[in-house]
């Protein structure tokens, strides 16, 4: 027995539009989101680091390796 797709119906409901005004604020956060993540991972020790010693650098130390940051 062959089985056969049915076609979409007729009055099919399209997607919704996303209005920008509206995800506009949660984009913004989203890129300072990942500026700081980006500063913490990439440029976080020595005179300009937030937070003194090295437990900062420990923990992303993988990820800065993998995004190719210099280290050591
Ligand atoms: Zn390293």
């Amino acid at each position: 027995m062959a089985q056969t797709i049915a076609p979409p119906a007729t009055g099919a409901v399209a997607p919704a539009p996303l209005p920008l005004k509206a995800i506009a604020p949660w984009a913004v956060f989203g890129i300072v989101l990942m500026m700081v993540l980006l500063y913490f991972v990439g440029a976080e020790q020595g005179a300009t680091s937030v937070f003194s010693g090295t437990d900062v650098h420990e923990w992303v130390h993988d990820g800065r390796h993998l995004l190719g940051f210099p280290c050591h």
